[in-house]
């Protein structure tokens, strides 16, 4: 429920268990019925500490769930052809239904060559060309994970989508694109806004949903936001300073001094939560929000490409 002048907070940790336990059910029935355990992949090169976090959560859910899981850490000095070998032998391996390639790769490697390299029946990311390209055509496929993870949020949330317009703010391959494919399938009208967009809040302020997806903390205003609007912040971004924190949070401010004192930072989203609390009907936190649900996508899309793959019903 929305309290008076204050946005309605969209529980992502609650929805992401929802799709945690289908999941969980899935594969207990796919063991049951078929003697299968849907398998993920996950290829980690090199030692960021961010893509060690991502990574290990990714196998520990795997777990948690009953699928198989397996972690290939290489070092960071690995090569684009040592990199490719291992992909080969992933796809080729038919126990293996999943295979994902954290990213982002060491500056040193080939990207893309990567990413093209992975079966796409595999691409539990949706990151290969070919399910791009498909999801462009409007084709059914293992989307993306942090924008389909959107989609089951405002569905969750009864959030109307045809017909209304959302505007969105980042036109990455992994958040913005994705999303705005993902909301036409669904009829809404749909703007993507980048760094280039002329007077961004007139444009933002038309958006019933705004979703920000821009990596810079606090960004959104109250200024970009239409009264009333659906706001779904994707931006996990670090804040250090005490100050910005306090202007941030409001009268929420003292959790996330606590963990400033503590930890050094606290997470922030794209869009600032004291501001958007008074104009928003609805938002979602950071942390709590759309991050938990990209994992759950994520182990949904392994499921999905061991049914298809395997053609069990
Ligand atoms: P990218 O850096 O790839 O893209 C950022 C986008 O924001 C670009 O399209 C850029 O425009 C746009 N942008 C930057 N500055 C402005 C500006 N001043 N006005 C309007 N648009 C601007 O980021 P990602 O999409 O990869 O990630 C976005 C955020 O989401 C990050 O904080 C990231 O950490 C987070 N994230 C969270 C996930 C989750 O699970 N919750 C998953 C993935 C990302 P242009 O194209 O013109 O440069």
């Amino acid at each position: 429920m929305k309290e008076k002048g204050r946005a309605q907070v969209m529980d992502g940790a609650r929805v992401a268990e929802e799709i945690k336990r289908e999941v969980a059910e899935d594969v207990a029935r796919m063991s049951r019925e078929h003697d299968v355990r849907p398998c993920l992949a996950v290829v980690q090169v090199g030692d960021d500490p961010a893509s060690s976090v991502y990574v290990g959560s990714k196998v520990r859910t795997s777990i948690e769930l009953g699928l198989l899981s397996e972690r290939h850490h290489m070092s960071s000095d690995s090569t684009t052809a040592e990199i490719l070998e291992v992909v080969q032998k992933l796809n080729a391996r038919d126990d293996v239904d999943g295979i994902l390639v954290q990213l982002p790769l060491p500056k040193a490697v080939e990207e893309e060559r990567v990413i093209e390299a992975i079966d796409p029946s595999k691409d539990v990311d949706g990151f290969h060309p070919m399910n791009v390209g498909r999801l462009a055509l409007g084709q059914d496929v293992l989307a993306p994970c942090t924008p389909a993870g959107i989609i089951k949020l405002l569905e969750h949330y009864d959030v109307p989508i045809r017909g209304s317009h959302a505007v969105i703010v980042g036109r990455s391959q992994i958040v913005g694109r994705p999303v705005a494919q993902l909301l036409l399938q669904r009829d809404a009208t749909v703007t993507v806004c980048h760094s280039k967009t002329r007077d961004l809040p007139s444009v933002t302020r038309q958006g019933d949903i705004l979703i920000a997806a821009i990596g810079r903390a606090g960004f959104i205003r109250g200024e970009h936001i239409k009264p009333g609007a659906t706001v779904i912040d994707v931006g996990i971004n670090r804040v250090t300073d005490v100050d910005a924190a306090r202007e941030l949070f409001g009268d929420e401010a003292e959790k996330r001094l606590r963990a400033i004192a503590k930890r050094g930072s606290t997470i922030v989203g794209d869009v600032h939560p004291a501001e958007a609390d008074r104009v928003a009907a609805r938002r979602t936190p950071v942390p709590g929000g759309v991050g938990l649900l990209t994992v759950a996508m994520l182990m949904r899309n392994t499921v999905e490409a061991a049914r298809r793959r395997r053609r069990l019903a």
